[in-house]
């Protein structure tokens, strides 16, 4: 991996300002097997030490006026599309993902640096009327302290940007902990953060020993916040240890998010935002298309066309041009698609497209599409995570919302009808926190993405995104 600035490329964590810790854990290229460089294995001491700097930044940082805190900020976000090329490279490098969707992961990414440096100005309190003559109502939002962040692998920039973002412009102090396999995106952030100025302590990043470093996150008195994003188990496990201390928590967990074609979807405009939504990342992704649900009428058309489309994507290394679909993150990750391969066919799914491992080996996988999948089958309850098409019949709306809504996720939901009544009917109908209709793609720094029931609670994006880190203050004036 050569990135044309090499001082991104870094083997130790950023703490309080500084460099620390030696090279150990290993980070791999999905791709290739190669190693790409090694980082720290911090565990409780570090992840401590770098609560500690957080803790001792904050009063200052919160202290800063939100134009001085936009400055930074900005100067942050222009590094960051200065080198989006080099980041994109990382990103393809430890994670797989093929260039091109890494180039556009470095502009989402970005975009929350951008969108909450302009917001940390409109951190609004208000006014309230009173219950008395002399006395006035205030509200106030201040940050509620030092953040401390768990981020996964498949967005190895995005998700960081979008918690952090919205925290240093409220005014907090983070502590970040990426996910081992894609540190290196991580580390590069940290470099730009310090070249913009953001103030030492402010930002900091460990990495290591998930367990030991989830349990100083969730217990260390001065840690107010636990954002997370990653699997329904982990986020279980994160809240109940933040329970003890009462801190608040921001989840984005798991989802199985249902694709639902009606007979009156603009057919090849639902072919082609079924294909984005479930191929994206090779599936890895929690607002893919887990369960696509195609009504009786289309249902053979749609999958002629999808099938052909699916069979189409250029499989390879991310790194090389028209690459479509790189390698999954790992062995385990193979496994599950297998698995889920398997019990469908068992049970009477007909695999149209794919469903073996891919001639170029590693963790490469078919994209594969299945036909005739029935609510029996594991791949309707749980989430994929893959390079897996499940294709389900229906008749009625009222069916295909039961079976929509048949499941303990509640992240991201798509439709396709061009039909206005439904359009409202089922859109209020789905139990979701994202719908997205007539789009296969629904994110953007502008609007808030979270989940209902077992995929999460709180919002990032959008004005929202920064109430997991302010708290509200009232202040009552007497007196008058
Ligand atoms: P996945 O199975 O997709 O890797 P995880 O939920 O295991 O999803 O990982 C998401 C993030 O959570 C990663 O940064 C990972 O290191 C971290 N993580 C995993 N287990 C724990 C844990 N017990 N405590 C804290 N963080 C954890």
């Amino acid at each position: 991996m050569k990135l044309s600035d090499q001082s991104l490329l870094k083997e130790q964590c950023y703490v309080g300002g500084e460099w620390l810790g030696e090279p150990a854990d290993e980070v791999t290229n999905p791709a290739t097997g190669e190693v790409l460089a090694r980082v720290p294995r911090f565990g409780s001491e570090e992840a401590a030490l770098a609560i500690g700097k957080a803790e001792a930044a904050f009063t200052s940082w919160a202290a800063k006026t939100a134009k001085e805190r936009a400055a930074v900020m900005r100067r942050w976000y222009e590094l960051m599309v200065q080198h989006r090329e080099d980041l994109a490279l990382l990103m393809t490098s430890e994670q797989g993902k093929p260039l091109a969707e890494a180039r556009g992961e470095a502009d989402y990414a970005a975009s929350f640096v951008e969108f909450y440096g302009e917001e940390a100005k409109r951190i609004n309190g208000e006014t309230l009327p009173s219950h008395r003559d002399d006395a006035r109502i205030l509200v106030l939002r201040q940050p509620a302290g030092v953040v401390a962040a768990i981020t996964p692998w498949n967005f190895p920039m995005a998700m960081i940007t979008r918690k952090c973002a919205p925290a240093l412009a409220a005014g907090c102090t983070v502590v970040v902990k990426p996910a081992g396999e894609t540190p290196l995106t991580a580390l590069a952030l940290g470099v730009l953060a310090e070249k913009a100025g953001v103030p030492a302590g402010v930002f900091n990043i460990v990495t290591g020993d998930a367990k030991a470093i989830g349990e100083v996150f969730t217990s260390h008195p001065a840690v107010r916040v636990v954002a997370f994003t990653g699997s329904t188990p982990v986020g279980k496990l994160l809240m109940k240890q933040a329970a003890e201390g009462v801190k608040k928590v921001a989840l984005e967990l798991g989802g199985n998010a249902p694709f639902i074609v009606f007979d009156d979807a603009d057919l090849d405009e639902a072919v082609a935002g079924a294909i984005i939504c479930k191929f994206r990342n090779m599936g890895q992704t929690c607002v893919c298309a887990n369960r696509i649900y195609v009504q009786d009428g289309i249902y053979d058309s749609f999958i002629e066309k999808f099938a052909k489309a699916a069979e189409g994507l250029k499989v390879g290394n991310g790194a090389e041009a028209n690459v479509q679909q790189g390698p999954l993150i790992t062995p385990k990750a193979v496994d599950k698609v297998e698995q889920h391969i398997a019990d469908a066919t068992e049970k009477g799914a007909r695999v149209m497209v794919g469903g073996k491992r891919h001639s170029l080996g590693g963790t490469f996988f078919q994209p594969t599409v299945l036909a005739n999948v029935t609510q029996d089958m594991a791949i309707a309850h749980e989430e994929t995570f893959g390079p897996v098409a499940a294709i389900f019949r229906f008749r009625t709306e009222d069916e295909v919302v039961r079976y929509a809504n048949d499941t303990e996720f509640g992240l991201a939901a798509y439709f396709y009808s061009r039909d206005v009544g439904r359009i409202f009917r089922v859109g209020e109908a789905l139990e979701y926190g994202i719908v997205g209709i007539n789009s296969g793609l629904i994110s953007t720094e502008l609007a808030p993405f979270g989940g209902i029931k077992e995929s999460g609670m709180g919002r990032e994006g959008s004005h929202h995104g920064i109430d997991e880190f302010t708290n509200i203050k009232y202040m009552l004036v007497g007196g008058l």
